[in-house]
C-alpha cells in the first residue's frame, strides 16, 4: 500500500453508522480525516452534528459528509479518490457490499463490512453463503494485496473471534460444539419494531434455517428448535435455532462438527412475525395492487415500522451475546461461555444509538484501528476467525465492549498479554 494518510470512509447513515462515526472520531489520533457517505446526505449531517454535540473527536476535527449511491461502483471509486480514503467501513445495507468491494479493489483501499451480501430478489441461498458472492473476490484481493475483513460486527464478527478463542482454549481438535447465543433482553416500548433494518431482519427468518451439524448442513424451519439457558445478567432465556452468516465461514475455517446460531425471541415478536409471514407481507417478491401499483410487501412493512434508530432514546435493558463451546481440556469434558453484556441506555448516552447498533458498530472500528496500526493487515480477504483474536478482544475491552469468560475457574474479564 502506498497511501500514507489513514483517512476513513464510512458508508451508510443508520444506527450502526452513528456508532461507527462516534467511535472513529474518538480514535482520530490513529485515523486521518473521517468521512461519512450515504444515500441521504441529511442523515449524514445529523450524525456529524451528534458527533460535534457530544464532543466525540479526540483531536479537534469535523466529520465530512457526502451523498453517495453505493450501488454505483464508479461513484464510490470517485469519492474514495477525492478524499484519499485508506479504509472503507461499509455499514450501509448489505445490498451494497459487492459494488463497494469492487471500488475498493479498483482503488486498493481496505474494506470492512458487518453483514453478508444479499441479492434483493433472493432469500436464503444455497450454503455456504460467502461462496456465492464475497469469496469469489478473494483471489482479486490477495493479488492486489488489499485487506477485506468480512462480517466484523458483533454477530457475525466478535462471535467469530470467540469461536477461534474457544477452539484455542481446549485440547487440539477436541471441540465438538459451538453454540452462538444472541439475547436482547431490552425493551423499546413500541408495539412492534425490529432492532435493525426490518427488511434485513425479516429476510433472516423467512427462509429455511441452515445449521452445521455432524459436519454437514442441516435444515430446519424457523422456531422449530428451541433451547433455554440461564445466562449471566439476563437470566433464563429461550432462543431458537436460526440461520446466520457466521456459520457459513466458521464451518470451513474451524474443524468443529457442530456450529449453531440461536436467536432469542419473545412470544410477542413470534406472534406478530407469524401473522405477517402467513399473510404474505414478508415476501420479497413484487405484487400488483388492484390500482396497478407494483409493491414489494416486505418494503411496505419496512416503511410502516419504526425506524430502528428512533428506538434509541427510550431503550432500556441489556443484551447478552456469546458462544458456548464444548470440548476437552486436559483430557476432561468442559463447557465454557465467552460473552459480552451491553446496555441500551449506556450506549445511547455515549453515542446516541441503542445497544444492538452499538454492539455492531464498535467492532468494525476496532478492526479499522488494527488495520491502521498494521496488526490486522491481512493483505487479502478474510473472515474474522482467520485473524489473531487477541488484540481485537483487548481493544474491544477498552472501547466499551468487554469480553468475559465463564469456565471452571469462574467468571472474569478475558484479556491477553501480548
Ligand atoms: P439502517 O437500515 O439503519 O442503515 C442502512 C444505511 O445504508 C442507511 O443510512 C441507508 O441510506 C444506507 N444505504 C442503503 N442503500 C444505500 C445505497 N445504495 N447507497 C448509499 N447508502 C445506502 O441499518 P443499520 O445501521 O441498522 O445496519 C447497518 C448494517 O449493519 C447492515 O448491513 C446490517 O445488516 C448490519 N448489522 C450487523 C450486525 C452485526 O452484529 N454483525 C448487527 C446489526 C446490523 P438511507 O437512510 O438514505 O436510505
Amino acid at each position: 500500500m502506498t497511501k500514507q494518510a489513514k483517512n476513513v470512509l464510512i458508508i451508510g447513515a443508520g444506527g450502526v453508522a452513528q456508532v461507527v462515526a462516534h467511535k472513529c472520531a474518538m480514535a482520530n489520533d490513529v485515523f486521518g480525516q473521517i468521512h461519512l457517505a450515504s444515500r441521504t446526505k441529511a442523515k449524514c449531517d445529523a450524525i456529524a452534528q451528534s458527533v460535534a454535540d457530544k464532543g466525540s473527536f479526540k483531536h479537534e476535527a469535523v466529520l465530512h459528509t457526502h451523498a453517495l449511491d453505493a450501488l454505483d461502483t464508479q461513484a464510490v471509486v470517485a469519492l474514495i479518490r477525492q478524499i484519499d480514503a485508506h479504509i472503507v467501513i461499509n455499514v450501509g445495507s448489505p445490498f451494497v457490499n459487492m459494488s463497494v468491494m469492487d471500488a475498493c479493489l479498483e482503488t486498493k483501499t481496505h474494506y470492512l463490512d458487518t453483514a453478508i451480501y444479499e441479492d434483493p430478489a433472493k432469500i436464503c441461498e444455497a450454503p455456504p453463503w460467502y461462496a456465492n458472492y464475497e469469496w469469489k473476490k478473494k483471489e482479486a484481493f490477495a493479488k492486489a494485496g488489499v485487506t477485506a475483513i468480512l462480517g466484523v460486527g458483533f454477530d457475525p464478527g466478535v462471535v467469530n473471534a470467540y469461536a477461534r478463542l474457544g477452539v484455542a482454549y481446549f485440547d487440539q481438535d477436541t471441540v465438538t460444539d459451538i453454540d452462538i447465543i444472541d439475547i436482547n433482553a431490552g425493551s423499546h416500548g413500541k408495539y412492534f419494531a425490529t432492532n435493525f433494518d426490518p427488511e434485513i431482519n425479516f429476510r433472516e427468518f423467512t427462509g429455511v434455517v441452515y445449521s452445521w451439524q455432524n459436519n454437514a448442513w442441516q435444515t430446519n424451519q424457523m422456531f422449530e428448535v428451541k433451547r433455554t439457558d440461564d445466562l449471566p445478567v439476563v437470566g433464563v432465556q429461550n432462543s431458537y435455532l436460526s440461520g446466520h452468516d457466521e456459520l457459513h465461514s466458521l464451518h470451513k475455517n474451524l474443524n468443529v462438527p457442530n456450529i449453531r446460531f440461536w436467536m432469542g425471541f419473545g412470544e410477542h415478536y413470534m406472534n406478530v412475525f407469524g401473522v405477517l409471514k402467513n399473510l404474505g407481507l414478508l415476501s420479497e417478491q413484487p405484487i400488483k395492487t388492484a390500482e396497478g401499483l407494483e409493491v414489494v410487501p416486505l418494503k411496505v412493512v419496512k416503511a410502516v415500522l419504526p425506524d430502528p434508530s428512533s428506538l434509541a432514546p427510550n431503550y432500556t435493558g441489556k443484551t447478552c451475546i456469546g458462544n458456548k463451546v464444548k470440548g476437552k481440556k486436559d483430557g476432561n469434558d468442559e463447557e465454557i461461555f465467552i460473552y459480552n453484556i451491553a446496555d441500551h441506555k449506556e450506549a445511547y448516552e455515549e453515542v446516541g444509538s441503542q445497544g444492538i447498533s452499538y454492539t455492531a458498530g464498535v467492532p468494525p472500528v476496532a478492526a479499522a484501528i488494527l488495520i491502521a496500526t498494521g496488526e490486522w493487515n491481512a493483505g487479502t480477504m478474510v473472515n474474522v476467525e482467520e485473524l489473531d483474536a487477541r488484540p481485537f478482544i483487548n481493544l474491544l475491552n477498552q472501547m466499551g465492549l468487554p469480553t468475559r469468560i465463564q469456565d471452571k475457574e469462574g467468571d472474569r474479564l478475558l484479556e491477553f498479554s501480548l
